[in-house]
């Protein structure tokens, strides 16, 4: 299953970049994005999509 993140609801707090930083950046568009070849399975994403506060991510 694929990570994502909903643009519609991301707020670019940056929250989970500081989570999983492996696998979260901050782009040029203010909002996050999952990073290309990034280890969507650790553990961290779950703790990302937990304490996103708008729910924004998903797998
Ligand atoms: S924690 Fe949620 S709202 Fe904040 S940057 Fe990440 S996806 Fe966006």
């Amino acid at each position: 299953m694929a990570v994502k993140v909903d643009h519609d609801l991301c707020t670019g707090c940056g929250l989970c970049t500081q989570i999983c930083p492996e696998v979260f950046e901050m782009g040029d568009d203010g909002y996050s994005h999952v990073i290309r070849g990034a280890d969507e399975s650790l553990p961290c994403v779950d703790e990302a999509i937990e304490q996103c506060p708008v729910g924004a991510i998903s797998r």
